[in-house]
């Protein structure tokens, strides 16, 4: 089964990651530091539906 996923800033709150669950995602309360263009940093991006 595929699941779409989104990853979110748990800073500013936006959605700038999307794909679909793999291996590597298939945890629950995913957390993964990201780049956000809206923060211009690297903050951690949880999974959002
Ligand atoms: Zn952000």
């Amino acid at each position: 089964m595929r699941k779409k996923i989104i990853l979110a800033c748990t800073d500013c709150g936006s959605r700038n990651y999307s794909s679909e669950s793999n291996k590597a995602l298939n945890v629950e309360r995913l957390e993964i530091k990201k780049f956000c263009k809206t923060c211009n940093a690297h903050t951690a991006h949880k999974e959002t539906k």
